[in-house]
């Protein structure tokens, strides 16, 4: 059990978890390694840097000053939060417990492009499979994804609903899984309904009738992990209070990325 666990290890992961480590708690970083800090060519805003520094390097700066720290640094994935007094952190590969959290998982990823997905948005687009699985009991649904996420997603349905397929949108699926879900890899035209979502249109113009999507793109986004723990969302942000603190108890989020909200 860790007193904290930090997901992400960007700029804001590991700074929250240099702090935490310096208060003497017992801290762990989870992150898949993925930092928008690695793509940037050359960083020339940072305090300290008078002739700039590669994003690259900067980022594998911010770890190596964690593990000198002796931070214990796992690369996974994160799939899903629980919360019972204590949260239990799943990954791709494990299971980790903490008594608190820490959301460092940078910029939320962008909803995808399709036709149709914001107009269904709540009438059959959802973006969290254990939140909203039960209002599809015995329906067929599909999650839109083709990483370990959109499996994990799938999986989560699989026991309630009628069926789930996986929607690639011309992307390859993960291979190193075993999935026991029916995989459509064709790009998608669009998502039609009335009131509420009925069906897909590929782009080779065949139709799929559907009840539900779930959104499941890329990895898990701390939106993605707050929600699944009941926090609240607004406008696709986390809402917090002055002190970082979501309306879950002992959730924080860091850095600029969320609506600060003073809710006391
Ligand atoms: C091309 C480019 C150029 C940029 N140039 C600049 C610049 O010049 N100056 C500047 O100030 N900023 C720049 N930025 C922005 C800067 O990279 C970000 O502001 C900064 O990286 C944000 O830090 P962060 O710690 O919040 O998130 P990130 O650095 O993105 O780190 C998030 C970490 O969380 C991990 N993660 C996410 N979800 C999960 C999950 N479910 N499970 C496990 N791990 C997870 C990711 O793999 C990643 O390692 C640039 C960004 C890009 C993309």
């Amino acid at each position: 059990m860790y007193d904290v666990i930090v997901i992400g290890d960007g700029p804001a992961g590991i700074t929250a978890a240099l702090y935490a480590k310096r208060r003497n708690l017992n801290v762990c970083i989870i992150s898949k390694r993925e930092s928008g800090l690695k793509k940037a060519e050359k960083i020339e805003n940072f305090y300290g840097f008078p002739d700039g520094i590669s994003g690259e390097e900067l980022y594998n700066n911010g770890i190596k000053q964690a593990q000198k720290l002796k931070i214990e640094n796992i690369i996974d994935e994160v799939v899903e939060l629980k919360f019972s007094g204590n949260f239990e952190i799943e990954t791709v590969n494990s299971k980790y417990e903490a008594k608190a959290v820490i959301l460092a998982t940078g910029v939320n990823r962008n909803v995808p492009q399709i036709k149709g997905i914001q107009q269904f948005e709540g009438k059959g687009i959802s973006y969290c499979a254990i939140c909203d699985a039960f209002f599809y009991k015995g329906k067929d649904v599909a999650v839109l994804g083709s990483g370990n996420y959109a499996i994990h997603e799938a999986e989560q349905l699989k026991p309630i609903v009628k069926s789930v397929t996986i929607l690639t949108n011309g992307e390859q699926i993960i291979e190193n899984r075993n999935i026991d879900v029916s995989v459509m890899k064709k790009p998608i035209r669009e998502f039609r309904g009335d009131s509420k979502i009925k069906e897909i249109e590929f782009e080779d113009s065949s139709v799929k009738q559907i009840n539900g999507v779930f959104i499941a793109l890329s990895i898990a986004s701390s939106n993605d992990l707050a929600r699944t723990l009941g926090a609240r969302i607004e406008n696709n942000h986390i809402v917090v209070n002055s002190n970082m603190e979501t309306t879950v108890p002992r959730v924080i989020c860091m850095w600029r990325l969320y609506r600060r909200t003073i809710t006391n």
